[in-house]
């Protein structure tokens, strides 16, 4: 008898963006008149359009793959020589941050390496996530079978739990239980949150002298403007015998819908096998990816590489520029109704306490009906998040301006 992987019926079904979108249908239809105004703050989306230099080497690309000299089949798994060493020399090395081209692993999307990693993990290790979190995070450790039930707030038997409050600035701190696998993730989404070098270097301390290893999620590193803060996790000393760092085009690029990221396994980093021996990882996903992914296209490949030339990286500040300029208006508004706030300096996020006593979902309500914008709520990304909402910058300016205009307004 064929038998389902039953871990799946644990997981609380995609709850949090299905249930915005019933309460946004529900209200548009009682009020046809508000629907043309609805603004949508929630998905963390990019709405600009894709570089001219991603355009034009994709256009080029396909030129190439048009023609029987230059057309490409099957290329290496693990990506391309060029955008490994694009990646490496511009987001690294140039950086003064050892990565070698071959630890760099291209791939479709940070999504995917965020749930493809435990492939090569063993199914005993207790697994640490920040409360409020990325869910996929959780979700792909609970198809693997790595946790027991859920409750009614959405936590997991036999996850630790590492809460992100005001109170530590949002800012993961390390437990006084054991933790093999660590998921920190900063920029942070949802929190907008950023970590200092101290902090991650507590971190990489933690997980040095637990033999415990950092899954460290960049996603957002192009958005951190101030100069203290580090991009990587292999800006801390020690990180490439503990860390993998996942990074993606989505958010810098808008890559969101052309789908390339990468994974650095750095070769110095090991971990014990089943009989207590230390070996490395990166063979391991060197063998997974050899196994289970075919590559990135070649023509996306050409697009992520044109990220680094001279024109993409001004493209890529220009856009950023944008999204952060959305974030500061954004910033000032929720200020101004007296609201606590925080990220939205180094990350597109901005992070909301909501009027107290009010659940993050009566405020999602209060947003949605008084002033037709659609917010995300807290509590949808962990118990810790009840009370908040997030407002995403990725928008028009147009758009942001607008939202800015309505909050203002609103009774809060
Ligand atoms: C958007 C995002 C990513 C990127 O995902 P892709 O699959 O590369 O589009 C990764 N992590 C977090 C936390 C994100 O918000």
């Amino acid at each position: 008898m064929a038998r389902l992987n039953s871990n799946y019926f644990k997981l609380k079904a995609g709850y949090l963006f299905p249930e915005i979108g019933r309460r946004v249908k529900a209200f548009t239809d009682a009020n046809p008149a508000d629907a043309a105004r609805m603004i949508r703050c929630g998905i963390g989306d990019v709405t600009e359009p894709l570089p001219a230099a991603v355009r034009a080497a994709m256009h080029a690309a396909v030129d190439e793959m048009g023609a029987r000299e230059s057309f490409r089949g099957y290329g290496p798994e693990q990506g391309y020589e060029f955008l490994r060493r694009a990646i490496a020399e511009n987001d690294y090395r140039a950086r003064g941050i050892e990565v070698a081209d071959d630890e760099i692993f291209v791939s479709d999307g940070s999504k995917c390496d965020c749930g493809n990693i435990l492939d090569i993990f063993g199914h005993d290790n207790r697994i640490a996530v920040m409360d409020p979190v990325y869910p996929v995070y959780v979700d792909t450790n609970v198809m693997a079978g790595h946790t027991g039930a859920g409750d009614e707030a959405g936590l997991y038997d036999g996850l630790v739990y590492l809460p992100c409050t005001a109170e530590n600035g949002f800012v993961a701190t390390v437990p006084h239980e054991r933790a093999d696998i660590i998921y920190l993730c900063y920029p942070n989404n949802p929190t907008g949150a950023t970590a200092t070098r101290a902090q991650l270097a507590a971190w990489v301390d933690y997980a040095l002298a637990n033999d415990a290893v950092i899954l460290f999620d960049a996603a957002y590193e192009a958005y951190i403007g101030d100069p203290e803060i580090p991009h990587s996790i292999y800006e801390i000393p020690g990180a490439r015998k503990c860390a993998v760092e996942f990074r993606s085009f989505s958010k810098n690029g808008g890559f969101t819908g052309v789908r390339c990221a990468f994974t650095v396994v750095p070769k110095d980093l090991v971990c014990a096998d089943a009989s207590g021996e230390y070996r490395p990882l990166h063979p391991l996903w060197n063998r997974r990816f050899s196994t289970k992914f075919n590559g990135v296209g070649y023509v996306t490949q050409r697009a992520a590489e044109a990220l680094y030339s001279p024109g993409g990286k001004s493209e890529v500040a220009a856009l950023i520029g944008h999204y952060m300029g959305n974030a500061a208006i954004l910033l000032e508004a929720v200020r101004a109704c007296g609201l606590a706030v925080y990220g939205g300096t180094n990350a597109p996020y901005i992070w909301v306490r909501g009027p107290q006593g009010l659940t993050s979902w009566e405020i999602f309500d209060k947003v949605l009906t008084g002033a037709n914008v659609v917010v995300t709520p807290g509590s949808g990304f962990g118990p810790a998040g009840e009370g908040y909402f997030r407002i995403s910058s990725f928008n028009t300016r147009e758009n942001a301006l607008e939202v800015s205009a309505r909050l203002r307004a609103l009774a809060w």
